[in-house]
């Protein structure tokens, strides 16, 4: 075998296990809530965690476990554990990690729900929490010296894809004392490594790439085994668990992560390159561009530029709801990631809360349209995205 096996054969072969019961290539789907056992002795020590074993769904399930492992061996982790959604994932791995009078910093163009958690929620908890502009690493850097336990990141972000230097900024953080989580969604593991570049702790919206194919729901964190065990304890109390039957679902996507990674990034680039010389286009986001203000990071830190672009149209709010309906392809839907082409402007998905004001602060152009690239054949969304521009 490679030393370094390719994405593709590590998606596939992770973590393989023949079922020593029937022989079975699959990781068998154990829908189940408890496990019985023929003597208190060896069902006490599993509850101790001091035999390996499952007691009840909620804390551990054979299924949902082998999609935990596969995601780590992924993203080079120690350990995982899994939830219901993305943002179960992320509220937990907040609330196990801080409390009061500790320092959180994050940026502002997080996640929306994410982002809200740092305005809202922590802060009536006694977590004090400063947003920093998306880019400026020096106020990111200033901010962390001045006292940080967590510093939460994302790269790139939604809905204008802006790159934060991962290696950095957590080099930052370690200096401090302070844990660095990094939502790593909108890249996957295949397109970039962030326990690798210095991060303690990485997050999925398994819901997104991770699935593939928009039809489970789902979150993971992974990293230090230490701070893993810690948010798993969190989530064994609080009950956000991911059930067996969507992990069943999302071990199988994950098979496909590193071909479907491969076209989306591929659909992507070619896509943003084709968008940036067309006249009603004003302007493209995309990390793989060599136009974008973060490329030169994208470049060092990511192995491809993911399957998430944005861009603006000429005649702002007024000629998106015009044009988005002329495709004929492209879903108008929340979600992104995947094998379909899903679109959306900003303000009916990411910043659906904001006033035009605040998306207008927020750098967020009234004109901008978030086009999530599926795995469709590129001259097809080509030729798609040419006869939508030409009604305008
Ligand atoms: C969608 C998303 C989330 C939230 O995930 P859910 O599964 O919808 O709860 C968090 N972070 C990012 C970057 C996302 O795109």
């Amino acid at each position: 075998m490679r030393q370094n096996e390719g994405p593709s054969t590590r998606s596939v072969h992770l973590c393989r296990c023949v079922d020593p019961n029937t022989r079975a290539i699959v990781p068998p789907l154990i829908e189940n809530v408890a496990f019985a056992y023929e003597d208190i002795a060896t069902w006490r020590a599993v509850a101790l965690h001091q035999a390996p074993g499952d007691i009840y769904s909620r804390n551990s399930n054979p299924t949902t476990s082998a999609f935990e492992e596969k995601v780590a061996a992924l993203e080079g982790a120690e350990s995982a554990t899994s939830f219901a959604t993305g943002m179960a994932a992320v509220s937990t791995t907040l609330f196990a990690l801080l409390g009061p009078s500790q320092r959180a910093v994050s940026v502002r163009d997080a996640y929306g729900a994410t982002y809200l958690h740092f305005a809202q929620i922590l802060p009536r908890f006694g977590v004090i929490c400063e947003v920093c502009e998306t880019e400026d690493h020096e106020a990111i850097e200033v901010a962390i010296e001045q006292g940080c336990d967590v510093l939460y990141l994302e790269s790139p972000t939604n809905p204008t894809l802006k790159v934060l230097d991962l290696a950095r900024l957590s080099a930052a953080a370690k200096k401090v004392g302070a844990i660095t989580v990094v939502d790593n969604t909108f890249a996957t593991p295949i397109n970039q490594s962030p326990v690798a570049l210095g991060a303690d702790l990485v997050i999925h919206s398994a819901t997104k790439f991770l699935c593939g194919h928009g039809d489970v729901l789902g979150g993971v964190v992974c990293g230090r085994k230490d701070l893993v065990e810690k948010i798993y304890r969190h989530r064994e109390l609080t009950g956000p668990s991911l059930d067996a039957h969507s992990a069943f679902l999302l071990l199988r996507s994950l098979k496909t992560l590193g071909l479907r990674m491969e076209r989306h990034n591929e659909n992507a680039l070619a896509l943003a390159r084709f968008l940036e010389k067309q006249s009603q286009v004003e302007r493209v986001y995309y990390p793989g561009l060599e136009s974008h203000p973060g490329h030169e990071i994208a470049r060092r830190q990511m192995h491809g530029f993911g399957g998430v672009l944005s861009f603006e149209i000429k005649g702002g709010f007024e000629a998106v709801t015009r044009f988005l309906p002329r495709l004929r392809y492209a879903y108008m839907a929340a979600n992104l990631g995947q094998v379909e082409t899903i679109v959306g402007p900003p303000a009916t998905t990411s910043h659906v809360e904001l006033t035009d004001e605040e998306r207008a602060a927020a750098g967020v152009p009234e004109g901008l349209i978030r086009y999530a690239v599926g795995i469709e054949d590129v001259e097809d969304l080509k030729a798609d995205l040419e006869q939508a521009l030409a009604g305008l």
